[in-house]
């Protein structure tokens, strides 16, 4: 299904124009226009799904696959160093479209970017205790 006030349903399926690179039965793979780097790419489903936990399983999947061969793509053709996956989901998570998409954000040596996280300090019984959270 498609959302008529969704901007991504409308460029995953070629009712607005975009920098296309590649292209499936299920998924378009469109250039950030606020990109990270250059070559950062968004996987787009063609239905959709507001976010990772409204996508089918087998969509989540295919999304990944996608996501592989365009990373694969990306640092052939332009001789990234390394890349970053990126998924947000949610508003918390700093999801600003709600449709799902994957960012394939290649990486070059130098290049300034920080996709990083600020890393805390628990101790074991605290990770303990988010553990047990978990399992219960
Ligand atoms: P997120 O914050 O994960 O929801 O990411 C949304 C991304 O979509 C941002 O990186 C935007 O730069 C990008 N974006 C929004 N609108 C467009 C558009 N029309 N074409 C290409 N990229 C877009
Ligand atoms: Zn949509």
């Amino acid at each position: 299904m498609k959302d008529n006030n969704c901007i991504f349903c409308k460029i995953a399926n070629g009712d607005i124009p975009s920098r296309t690179i590649y292209e499936n039965e299920k998924f378009r793979v469109i250039l950030d226009n606020g990109p990270a780097t250059d070559g950062h790419a968004l996987v787009l489903p063609k239905e959709h799904f507001a976010n990772l936990f409204e996508i089918p399983q087998d969509w989540a999947a295919e999304a990944m696959e996608t996501a592989k061969t365009v990373a694969e793509m990306l640092r052939d053709k332009l001789g990234a160093d390394g890349l970053n996956v990126v998924q947000n989901n949610g508003e918390a998570a700093g999801q600003t479209v709600n449709h799902f998409h994957m960012h394939i954000i290649p990486r070059y040596k130098g290049d300034g970017q920080t996709i990083l996280w600020k890393p805390g300090h628990p101790s074991d019984a605290e990770l303990d205790e988010v553990c047990r959270r978990i399992l219960d």
